[in-house]
Parts: C-alpha cells; structure tokens; sequence
C-alpha cells in the first residue's frame, strides 16, 4: 500500500516522537502525531514505554508505506535518551524534528499527592523534555535547523476543574523550558514551541480521571468534559497532531516560543 501523501508538509524530515505508542486501546495524540508526520513524508523514529504500543504504530506507518524505527525506552532516563538519540542518528543520520508527547496525569492537590506522584510526574513529564532536548540539541545545533514540539497542556496555564498540582505544576515548566530555549537557540535556527491541548479524549484520560467528576465514574466524566467546552465537545488526537504538525513544519519558521492552546476555546471562559 501507498502512503498517502497529502502535501509533503514534512517531506524527507526525520523525526523523534516520544510517547508514540498509546496508553490504552485506540488513539492518543503521540500515535496520532506519528502516523500524520508520517503521512506527510516524515522518517519517524518512536519511542515508547511499552514495547508492544510502539511496535503498532511502527507497523501502522509501514503498512501506509512510510518510514519508522520504533524503540522500546524509559525517556525520563539519561542514559537511554542518550542512546535513543544515538540510534536515531546513527540509523536516519539526522534530526530535524523533536516531538515531545510523553506526559502522566495525576489527580490531587498538595495533600492528596504521595511524594512518590510528584516525583515521577517531574520525571515523566518534565526531565524527560529536558533531557531529550539535551541530547538532540547539538544535532540541530550542527545541522543550523531544527523544531521542537512540546506538548503541554491548558493545565499549564488553567485550573481544569478539578486538582491536579503535580501535572498543572510540571505542565507550566514545560512552557517555560520551551520559551527558554526558543530564546537560546534561535540564533542557532532552531525554533521550540509548545502545544496545549485542552480536555483531549484520548485512552490516557479514561483510568486517572474516571472519578474526578463525582461518581458518575467515566460516562460523567466524558459528559462533564464535553459540557464545558464552548465547542460542545472534547478534541480529539487528531485536532493536537494538526497543530503539532503545523509547529514542526517550515510553514511555521518564524515561529519560536509560542504556545498554542487546541481546546474548543476553554480558557477563554471563566466559568
Ligand atoms: P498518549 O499519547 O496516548 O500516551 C502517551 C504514551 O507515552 C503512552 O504510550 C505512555 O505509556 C508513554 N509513556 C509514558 N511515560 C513514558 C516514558 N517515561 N517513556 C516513554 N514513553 C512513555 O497519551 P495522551 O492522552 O494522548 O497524552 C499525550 C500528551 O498530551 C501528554 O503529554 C499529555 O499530558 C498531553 N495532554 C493530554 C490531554 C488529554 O486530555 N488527553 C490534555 C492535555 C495534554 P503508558 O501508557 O505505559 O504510560
């Protein structure tokens, strides 16, 4: 079969998508966005946690006729970042786009939240963007060209409706680490945006918040999110990929720092 190509958006670019597996059964926004860069003629490289989640997506991109190598990695860990890093190089020879997906949701404010929560969302959702851009950095320094994607979320800016001070807190970082190298490395003609979804309905939302709307349990919780967004209704993977694929494509190269809210105009309500 034929990938199909629908303008070439990210033709011959190569690009690492962390996160690129799915939580659950279905879509999530780094699946979404590794077939889409695909289908516009990325060379993807995925990387996920589970071995099994990252081998389905590497098989959907080559079934469309594309190109992937996908990796089973712990991206909160240097040492295999930096192999990641390696490997990508040493198989595509280098990286134009860093999509950073991964990202944990935990429910609780500062009392409910174990320090062992904490720990692992700052190490899930902010030391693992750190890092990679740690580690890719050098590579788009050498090649004078590169984009980096940042998924955040409204979280970062908002308070979403219910408590959420480890992901909200690690969330705002992420901004903040993308606005500081967007700032550095734009003189080095690498940009670094971030995204921000808002109520996304992705398999990831379905165990952590199937009770964070009363006891309605996950049919509540899908009702509720729906509701408040002006739209009617939650985004999708898709509406996060399209945005991300905007980001990480020259249509975008004079953009750097800026974060983009995909969320049915949510943040513009107060209430
Ligand atoms: P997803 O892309 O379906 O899932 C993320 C993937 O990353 C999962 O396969 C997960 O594995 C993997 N992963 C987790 N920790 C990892 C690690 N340390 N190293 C490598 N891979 C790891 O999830 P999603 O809901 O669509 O969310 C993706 C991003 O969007 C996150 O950053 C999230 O915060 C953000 N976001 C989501 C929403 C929403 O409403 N869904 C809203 C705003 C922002 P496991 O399944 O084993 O954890």
């Amino acid at each position: 079969m034929t990938i199909e190509m629908k303008n070439g958006r990210l033709m011959e670019k190569v690009a690492i998508v962390t996160g690129a597996g799915s939580s659950g059964p279905g879509w999530g926004n780094g699946k979404a966005a590794a077939v889409l860069f695909a289908r516009e003629g990325a060379k993807i490289f995925a990387v996920d946690l589970v071995p099994e989640a990252v081998a389905e997506t590497e098989h959907i991109i080559k079934h469309e006729g594309g190109e992937c190598v996908g990796r089973a990695a712990d991206v909160s860990k240097g040492s295999e970042v930096e192999s990641l890093v390696e490997q990508c190089i040493q198989h595509y020879g280098r990286i134009d786009i860093l999509h950073n997906n991964v990202g944990n949701l935990a429910v609780g404010g500062p009392e409910e939240t174990t320090e062992e929560v904490w720990d692992r969302l700052v190490e899930v959702n902010l030391k693992s963007m750190f890092l990679t851009c740690r580690y890719v950095l050098p590579f788009m320094v050498r090649q004078g060209r590169g984009a980096i994607v940042n998924i955040s979320s409204v979280a970062s800016i908002r308070y979403t409706g219910y408590p959420s001070v480890a992901y909200n807190a690690t969330k705002g970082a992420v901004n903040q680490l993308t606005q500081n190298i967007a700032v550095q490395y734009a003189p080095k003609g690498v940009r670094a945006n971030c995204v921000l979804p808002g109520l996304i309905n992705t398999p990831m939302i379905q165990q952590p918040l199937k009770d964070a709307y009363g006891p309605g349990g996950a049919e509540e919780m899908i009702r509720r999110r729906n509701e408040v967004v002006p739209m009617g209704r939650m985004g999708d993977c898709w509406d996060v990929a399209y945005a991300s694929l905007f980001l990480a494509s020259e249509e975008a190269k004079y953009i750097t720092g800026a974060m983009l809210v995909v969320d049915g105009g949510l943040t513009c309500k107060c209430s």
